[in-house]
């Protein structure tokens, strides 16, 4: 048990909050459980909220405290290395830890809708790879989004690209042709 948090009722509910001042970059606390299949947590809906993906099948069922960190659209937390909540700037005491639950998430048919009242609140909490390409960035950055999500990002990025170059190169084909119809 992390001695930096405790579990105390918010807006939302329950959710975590400092107990002592966190300094920017500082390990906060472990999100540890057992780590659990997609078809398990699709047979018991009522957990989708308390796990955290860390494979395109597997989840992490995540056990408290740490079962109680809500989401926000700007969070003041991140998770590292797939399990470990780390501060993204310094952090008072009594101030609520969030994470941009958007970092873990690639699952395709699974959103929920957001109430985290933050500025930029995007209204809807669904798949990192939905995100604006600016917001992929400043997160992939940080090193705050899950390893399985990063090689899903950097291989969609290349088979855009693979399909880009097949696609010019029909085109190139089809233009030569076009130009030279008598060629031998
Ligand atoms: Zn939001």
């Amino acid at each position: 048990m992390s001695t930096k948090v405790c579990v105390k009722e918010c807006e939302l509910g329950r959710g975590l909050f400092a107990l002592k001042r966190i300094r920017a970059s500082e390990m906060i606390l472990v999100l540890g459980g057992y780590v659990i299949t997609v078809d398990q947590v699709r047979a018991m809906p009522e957990k989708q909220g308390n796990t955290v993906q860390i494979g395109s099948r597997h989840y992490i069922d995540v056990e408290p405290p740490g079962l109680y960190i809500n989401h926000s659209c700007q969070p003041n937390t991140g998770v590292m290395n797939d399990t470990i909540l780390v501060a993204l700037r310094d952090i008072s005491v009594d101030e609520e830890l969030r994470f941009d639950y958007s970092t873990t998430m690639s699952e395709e048919d699974w959103t929920m809708e957001c109430r985290c009242s933050a500025a930029q609140c995007r209204g809807l909490i669904e798949d990192f790879h939905l995100l604006s390409e600016t917001l992929k960035q400043r997160y992939l950055a940080r090193g705050i989004v899950q390893r399985f999500i990063v090689d899903e990002h950097y291989a969609r990025i290349e088979a855009a690209r693979f399909a880009k170059a097949q696609i010019s190169g029909l085109s190139l084909r089809k233009v030569t042709r076009g130009q030279y119809p008598n060629a031998p």
